[in-house]
């Protein structure tokens, strides 16, 4: 066991799975608790916590322990997915709620918003992602909340957590963090003053392109707090102890992969910033992008391995480069040890503003080299 007068660090308390260790057999990995059911006790009453399976299970808990560690939040929820997480709190916001969203990014949470806004549900305003004046106009005395994706697809634009914490707070409004970008082993957003902090589980925190997953993490757990728990319940959207399971695995090895990720992704974004076939590389960890400053300090340099690139040429060359690819995958998601590309402008649909030539890459723990000689042959041919 630890020595008690011994501080450890994060990355000691996740590569060991919080020291799990099962008093009665010795084991060092947290067990999958397959039960869909648990029986009472002699008095007929419930053995807490658990009674139900769609109300958490052992192995899921303890996903949402090392999830909490990491942000240093009091409390985690995991659910099925990063949109059922997401779709929690906006199901829970008071009929005609007015919400301030950035106009740009993660189509899917995007899409939620504007289909309550279209049954009269929600009224929502927008943001330039990033731009706090205008976050600031946006704001209302009855705004209830205010989402920030940081980084924020697909360009990667940085949110100044603390500030936009501010002017959410200034009117009375919640403020709901998406840093899937930056998982919390680099960014811990309640710490800038977020009121909950979502990730999509599905991407860095598990990191091996094999589960489905989201959490919500807070400091403030009073009522609004129990009723998410209650609609992810009623819904039925905990996580599963299975995909918990293999998400505590992959939990073990986040700061190496980020640290990886992050690592290759500096060298591929030097590499194609003044490239001849390239107009511009998205990426925070160059100095030239506008979000470089803020990112530094909001990630402790971990940027992560998210960056966009727009090649030169036509939409067809931007999908002719993704076709062409070899070693990255063409494949939506992100965070996983794999490389993937995507041609964005396809794969959001119709109405998102998105430029033509702009390609997302996740760049994974491969080696960078193959990774740049990929690109470089995919950009020659589609420019051939
Ligand atoms: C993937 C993603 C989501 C949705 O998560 P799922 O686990 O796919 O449901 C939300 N936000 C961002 C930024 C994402 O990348």
């Amino acid at each position: 066991m630890t020595k008690s007068n011994q501080k450890l660090s994060a990355a000691t308390r996740i590569a060991q799975a919080l020291r799990y260790l099962d008093p009665e057999t010795g084991a060092i990995v947290p067990p999958i608790q397959s039960t869909a059911t648990y029986a009472r006790d002699e008095n007929y009453d419930p053995l807490k916590p658990y009674w139900y399976r769609r109300d958490g299970n052992e192995t899921t808990t303890h996903a949402e322990r090392m999830i909490a560690d990491l942000e240093e939040a009091k409390d985690t929820l995991l659910f099925s997915s990063g949109m059922s997480a997401a779709t929690a709190i906006i199901d829970h916001l008071d009929a005609g709620a007015h919400v301030v969203v950035p106009r740009a990014m993660y189509h899917g949470v995007l899409h939620q918003f504007q289909t309550y806004a279209a049954k009269g549900r929600l009224r929502v305003s927008y943001y330039e992602a990033g731009d706090l004046t205008e976050l600031a106009t946006a704001m209302r005395d009855d705004t209830a909340l205010v989402w920030a994706e940081t980084p924020n697809n697909p360009d990667w634009a940085v949110t100044d957590i603390r500030a936009a914490a501010e002017i959410a707070h200034k009117h009375g409004a919640k403020l709901v963090t998406d840093c899937t970008g930056t998982p919390p082993i680099a960014t811990k957003a309640l710490n800038f003053g977020a009121d909950i902090s979502m990730h999509s589980a599905t991407k860095y925190l598990n990191g091996h392109s094999d589960v489905t997953a989201g959490s919500l993490s807070t400091n403030d757990t009073g009522a609004y707090w129990d009723e998410i728990a209650l609609t992810r319940k009623l819904q039925g959207t905990v996580l599963q102890s299975f995909d918990a399971f293999l998400l505590i695995r992959g939990m073990r090895t986040l700061l190496l992969r980020v640290e990886r990720a992050t690592q290759n992704a500096n060298r591929i974004a030097y590499h194609f910033d003044d490239h001849p076939l390239v107009e511009r590389v998205l990426y925070p960890g160059l100095p030239n992008h506008p979000g470089h400053a803020i990112q530094a300090a909001q990630t402790g340099r971990l940027f992560g391995g998210m960056m966009s690139i727009i090649v030169k040429g036509s939409e067809k060359t931007a999908i002719d480069v993704a076709r062409f690819c070899n070693v990255f995958y063409p494949a939506t998601s992100l965070g996983g040890v794999e490389s993937l590309i995507e041609h964005r402008a396809t794969v959001s649909g119709d109405g998102f503003p998105v430029d033509p030539c702009l390609l997302r890459l996740s760049i994974g723990i491969e080696d960078a080299g193959d990774l740049i000689d990929d690109l470089e042959q995919a950009l020659e041919r589609a420019n051939t």
